[in-house]
């Protein structure tokens, strides 16, 4: 059956380093790229955005940080979803956020989920095996790319593909630099195994990005050294060409529709919350 119109349906379930979970859904499947938030958080999550969590068939680690990892185990069990990790993350990761059985891929390889293709390549940050992802179905192409010290020619060839983007935007340097953390922590957020600050991710879109890259999430936000206006702000010059937005550490974000040349946010009926 081919679905009705190509679109893919995006959301952020998690964004920071409390937690990380991107949501990928083609017609009756979906992918989730990382599950660092525990299984009844993402539960409640997806409720509310009347996500069906029964939909994911894989879920893709990133690396083994545990904001990226905490509820993989449950995930899996709960939903038959398959983790899929690269051998040394597997390794690497905390053998209670394993799933009993799991597959695995190397960086570079290319994954098929039912009508997803999931594109795989390494990236630099301080982990085992780190890697990010291209998620392709129908013409339609979205890039998963946080946690990244310094961007590398793989993750430029892929983001020049991509029609939505989830855009590490981690940290304001002024921020960071003036802020509490102590020094070698500092260091390591800004090395080229760190993350992405502001600057680094609107450059990035301004040198890089293709004429059909029309959203950009910006995500893994910081608490600490980072707020959502202030990353906004660094993508000021790019506001009037792109769809740009920024996901929440609290709570979903919108559900977004991917076309090839253009988004919406879909229409879903929000519940009263149950305060009792
Ligand atoms: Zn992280
Ligand atoms: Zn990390």
């Amino acid at each position: 059956m081919t679905p009705s119109a190509d679109k893919i349906r995006i959301c952020s379930i998690a964004s920071g380093s409390n937690g990380n979970a991107y949501y990928v859904e083609y017609a009756d499947e979906a992918v989730l790229v990382d599950a660092g938030i525990s299984f009844r958080q993402l539960n409640i999550r997806a409720k509310i955005k009347k996500i069906d969590l029964r939909k994911i068939k894989a879920v893709f680690v990133s690396h083994e940080h545990s904001d990226h990892v905490r509820g993989l185990r449950s995930l899996c069990e709960k939903t038959g979803a398959v983790a899929y990790l690269t051998p040394l993350t597997a390794r690497c990761c905390r053998a209670f956020y394993l799933p009993s059985s799991y597959s695995t891929f190397a960086a570079g390889e290319v994954v098929g989920v039912g009508g997803l293709t999931v594109h795989s390549f390494a990236k630099q940050h301080d982990a085992s095996d780190p890697c990010s992802f291209r998620i392709e179905a129908g013409g339609i192409s979205i890039g998963v790319m946080t946690d990244i010290g310094a961007p590398n020619l793989e993750m430029e060839a892929h983001l020049a593909q991509c029609n939505a983007v989830f855009l590490e935007s981690n940290y304001d340097e002024q921020m960071l630099w003036d802020g509490k953390y102590p020094a070698y922590l500092k260091q390591r957020v800004a090395s080229d195994v760190g993350h992405l600050s502001n600057a680094q991710s609107a450059q990035l879109v301004a040198e890089v990005a293709p004429p059909h890259l029309h959203t950009i999430i910006l995500s893994h936000i910081s608490a600490d050294n980072n707020r959502p206006g202030i990353a906004l702000k660094a993508f000021a010059g790019l506001r009037d060409r792109y769809n740009i937005i920024t996901a929440s550490r609290y709570e979903a974000g919108d559900i977004i529709d991917i076309t090839a040349d253009s988004w919406s946010v879909a229409q879903v009926h929000v519940p009263m919350p149950r305060l009792w």
